[in-house]
């Protein structure tokens, strides 16, 4: 018999607010020796978090077996795909895998993207992707497929449990703790240029609605999985404006979260920390780039990077793919571990509302780690391939851990939303622009020109250089590129018109200045919305 269908997100919250995010959380079990369901709140400091959301427009009663896009990925993709299909189809589990083609073979058949249309629609109509990892090959201007559907599905949120295993060589024993990684912004935005010959430049963009989103979503997730503290990660130090407002948005939303420990830490000795005492974290929230890389670092510490499954969550879809990446240095040699991929399967059965099946699946492949039955990356021995691996945890299709933590899985998910709130406005006045040159002479040269372009209603009063103060008043040790950034500010220090700062390019170009680009300088209630120069 088909289980009950997940909770549907009604229609009036999908369309209400762009901003909110409908998010729905299931059970999970843990090493610890309890299980725990969402909605009944957790009675352990030790779990296992699943993820899950409303899957499909059509009920699932009514079909007889789910549909699910389903991509076996590159390089040991294939591999592991194959051995969680059979495990799956062993278990009899009602889904009804719809094989797409995403990554290389596409690339090869000129999809500059990655993701044939076909895929996308398969994708579109069931809503959750199952897929193997993917190599983005280097150069040729690919862009990678995993961030092209994270971001076009909007799967803002990636939930990354992490846990050693008693039975389990590990770096460190007693881990259980969740990276929850910012999933659409950051440095992954890809907007990167070769501004001057010797000059580089990729853009980190991060919103108030995206800090705000996974922050409040990492809040939840603790607090309906009964976890005791979320630590922020960020360098804020450095990235005052970026990363100082996901500092800042996590502090906000955890007054309105008492109950909690909270803490911030700078992301290098946080990152240090989680290597050397995995076992003082719970939640963990961090931007993108911070938190693939955290994720990988407690999947090792862990016991291997091919433990880690991962849910990659959205307002409408989801997918689920292993934490670690195509591995082409082991491909084709059936010495993968599938556990990763089929954790992440687990996810997605708890996801489209098959606890019991995912809760069988689970115990299956505990009950095999216990018996001592690995792959090669766990433990030197007698390792097994990845096919044996999965037949082994065919035979135990039924079978309970006896020692670690038996799995159970509710057969629904309890919504949680996560409501992005509107900032109040602020007055925002533009106050001057930085004009970044390609120069290849001394800065005196540059200032000699740009001060003779600046005109009435504008005054230099600056040119850093890879960001540090080189005028007026540098240092002579300070290494010079051909790469200067040049700050002009309205005179009275008042507001000044784009026309201005317009007229002021057209100046600067005039007396032959090789201008890269222009930013904006704005002030908002009066606080200037950019960073001031390196030792100005
Ligand atoms: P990787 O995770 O593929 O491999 C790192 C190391 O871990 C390798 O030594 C590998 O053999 C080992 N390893 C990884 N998974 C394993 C498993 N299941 N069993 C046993 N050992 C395993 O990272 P990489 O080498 O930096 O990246 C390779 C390719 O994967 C790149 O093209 C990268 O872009 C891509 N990648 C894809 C994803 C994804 O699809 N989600 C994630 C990360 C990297």
């Amino acid at each position: 018999m088909m289980p009950p269908p997940p909770p549907a997100l009604a229609d009036s919250r999908q369309s209400a607010n762009a901003a909110a995010c409908a998010i729905f959380l299931a059970g999970f079990t843990c090493d610890a020796g309890f299980t725990i369901y969402i909605s009944y709140m957790a009675t352990s400091s030790q779990h296992d978090p699943i993820v899950s959301l409303p899957h499909s427009d059509t009920p699932h009663a009514t079909l007889e077996r789910i549909p699910v896009a389903f991509a076996a990925g590159d390089g040991i993709g294939p591999e592991i795909a194959e051995a969680v299909r059979r495990i799956l189809e062993a278990a009899q589990v009602p889904l009804e895998l719809e094989p797409v083609t995403l990554g290389e073979r596409a690339y090869l058949g000129g999809v500059s993207t990655g993701v044939p249309d076909d895929a996308w629609a398969a994708i579109r109509r069931s809503r959750a992707l199952l897929k193997g990892p993917i190599t983005t090959p280097q150069g040729g201007g690919y862009k990678s497929v995993n961030v092209t559907l994270r971001k076009t599905l909007g799967l803002f949120a990636n939930v990354r449990p992490c846990e050693s295993f008693a039975c389990l060589p590990a770096s460190a024993q007693g881990i259980d703790l969740v990276v929850v990684r910012e999933n659409e912004e950051d440095l992954y935005a890809g907007i990167e240029h070769r501004q001057t010959p010797e000059t580089y430049q990729c853009l980190k963009l991060v919103t108030r609605a995206g800090c705000e989103r996974i922050v409040r979503y990492a809040f939840a997730f603790a607090r309906a999985n009964g976890r005791s503290k979320v630590t922020c990660m960020t360098k804020d130090n450095i990235m005052k404006l970026t990363d100082g407002l996901f500092h800042r948005v996590f502090d906000e939303v955890a007054r309105e979260y008492p109950e909690l420990g909270t803490e911030h830490q700078i992301i290098d000795i946080g990152a240090a920390r989680l290597a050397t005492r995995p076992q003082a974290y719970d939640v963990i929230v961090t931007l993108n780039l911070y938190g693939d890389i955290l994720s990988d670092i407690a999947a090792e510490v862990s016991g291997s990077v091919g433990l880690g499954g991962s849910a990659n969550i959205g307002r409408r879809f989801a997918m689920f793919e292993a934490v670690h990446g195509s591995a082409p240095d082991i491909a084709g040699r059936d010495i993968a571990n599938p556990s990763g991929l089929l954790q992440s399967a687990v996810a997605l059965l708890v996801h489209v509302g098959l606890g019991s099946h995912a809760a069988t699946l689970r115990n299956a492949w505990l009950r095999t780690l216990e018996q001592g039955i690995h792959t090669a990356d766990l433990r030197p021995g007698r390792p097994v391939g990845t096919l044996a691996f999965a037949d082994a945890v065919i035979a135990n299709l039924g079978a309970l851990p006896e020692r670690l933590k038996v799995a159970s899985f509710p057969e629904n998910s309890r919504p949680i939303e996560v409501e992005v709130s509107q900032p109040a406005p602020q007055l925002r006045e533009r106050s001057g622009i930085d004009v970044f040159v390609h120069h290849t002479g001394s800065v005196d040269t540059l200032a000699a020109q740009l001060l003779a372009a600046a005109g009435p209603a504008l005054q230099l009063t600056m040119i850093t250089n890879r960001g540090v103060k080189v005028w007026p008043a540098g240092h002579a040790d300070t290494l010079c590129t051909d790469h200067w950034r040049c700050r002009f500010v309205a005179r009275d220090k008042g507001a000044v018109e784009f026309a201005a700062l317009h007229a002021l390019v057209g100046r600067i170009a005039e007396q032959g200045g090789d201008v890269i680009k222009t930013e904006g300088l704005f002030q908002y209630d009066g606080q200037p919305g950019f960073s001031a120069g390196q030792g100005a």
